[in-house]
């Protein structure tokens, strides 16, 4: 096969897989969508550029290599905002530089002084520094997911091989006349199929990363409460379950704090609904302050909060209970120059070693924030 045949095909491929992408994009929620355009632009804009290399026999060669240069780079900058924007980032436009320097460089020395060899080792530096670019992105965000960690190799191993090629043509001895399109060597084949990398490779990591994406927000919002970002009522049922079963199993401590705001619905009731709301965030900032990371704070429904104290005893959960309390007490709820008090009675119980299950602590958690309420209100009362 000739590189102008391979170059055809890759073109072919890259097409199909930039209109599939396309076709996808509608599925993907709202944030993604900016991201996913902007990977089909760059698969486009290498597709463009391929089928120009391909036809360049039909076209002077400054031209050719010209355009099918800047639309290389041009896709390699789209690739870098896709990136940047899969992470809710603005596109940088510092990103064009390389794209100037290196299309400038290969019309000065395709056109005025014609010399291959600079013109791929400065089109090799520019697909570095952009490649690079992208790979800072994806390593400042440590997530978990492997789909990022594969685009990232993939990137560096196209970072290695562009290394490799620039080394390449420096030390092959080159006519004028020489082209990237030309059989004269087997380097000139490797290149079209090494430009499918980002395009076909590339694109299903990044379908991937896009679809991981999705499921975490799923997690996410099933497992946390919408107005505050604390945990819900689901999560609190299964980490506390969790929980009690391994304090069972392993004779560990466990109590649990049930809070409740005092006199809420006169709060709602003088400043309205979307002032509670915001009343609310409130406690939950306060709560989640006022707690180890190894705790667990819940919004447990209404304006009713729980929290898993881990390995504590009666009155180590008490003291931080107490300490809440003071906390919420200590920080009036400011806003629209409105200050309002706002105060928490809280129950304490731990677990017991006849309770059968997380239920049952609960269960006295509740009886002793009932008492709470009835002696008065901001308490805290412990289960007997
Ligand atoms: P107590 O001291 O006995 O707990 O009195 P309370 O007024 O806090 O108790 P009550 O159960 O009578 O009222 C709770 C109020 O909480 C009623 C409801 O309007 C309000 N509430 C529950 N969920 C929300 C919410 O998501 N947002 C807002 N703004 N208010 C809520
Ligand atoms: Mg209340
Ligand atoms: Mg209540």
């Amino acid at each position: 096969m000739d590189s102008t045949t391979a170059f055809i095909i890759v073109s072919v491929m890259m097409l199909a897989n930039g209109s599939v992408l396309g076709l996808l994009h509608r599925d993907l929620p709202v944030n993604l969508r900016p991201a996913a355009l902007s990977w089909q632009a760059g698969t486009l804009l290498v597709a463009f550029g391929c089928i120009f290399f391909a036809f360049e026999w039909l076209m002077p060669l400054p031209l050719t290599v010209t355009v099918a240069n800047a639309a290389f780079l041009f896709g390699l900058v789209a690739y870098v905002w896709a990136v940047r924007r899969f992470y809710g980032l603005q596109p940088k436009l510092v990103d064009l530089v390389p794209v100037f320097i290196g299309s400038f460089t290969v019309f000065w020395f395709s056109a005025i002084h014609p010399n291959t060899k600079v013109r791929i080792i400065v089109v090799a530096l520019a697909w570095i520094w952009l490649m690079a670019a992208a790979v800072r992105v994806l390593l400042a965000h440590r997530d978990t997911a492997l789909s990022r960690k594969m685009l990232t190799s993939i990137l560096i191993a196209a970072i290695g091989f562009t290394m490799a090629r620039m080394l390449f043509y420096i030390f092959l001895p080159m006519e004028l006349d020489f082209k990237i399109t030309d059989n004269s060597s087997w380097m000139n084949l490797a290149t079209p199929l090494f430009m499918t990398v980002l395009p076909v490779v590339g694109a299903t990591a990044f379908v991937l990363m896009c679809s991981d994406q999705i499921r975490r927000q799923w997690e996410r919002a099933a497992s946390t409460d919408y107005l505050t970002g604390l945990a819900n009522r689901r999560t609190l049922t299964e980490t506390g379950a969790g929980q009690f079963k391994l304090a069972a199993e392993r004779s560990r401590r466990l109590a649990v704090a049930v809070l409740d705001i005092d006199a809420f619905k006169a709060i709602n009731d003088t400043y309205g609904h979307e002032f509670g709301d915001k009343a609310l965030v409130h406690v939950a900032d306060r709560l989640q302050a006022g707690t180890r990371k190894i705790d667990l704070v819940a919004r447990s429904g209404g304006e009713e909060f729980v929290v898993l104290l881990n390995d504590l005893d009666l009155s180590e959960a008490e003291v931080a209970a107490e300490r809440l309390r003071l906390s919420v007490a200590a920080d009036p709820f400011n806003f629209a120059a409105t200050t309002v008090p706002i105060t928490v009675s809280v129950g304490v119980a731990v677990r017991q070693p006849d309770d059968r299950s997380f239920a049952d602590i609960m269960r006295r958690a509740d009886k002793a924030l009932y008492r709470a309420k009835q002696e008065g209100r901001n308490r805290v009362e412990l289960a007997a």
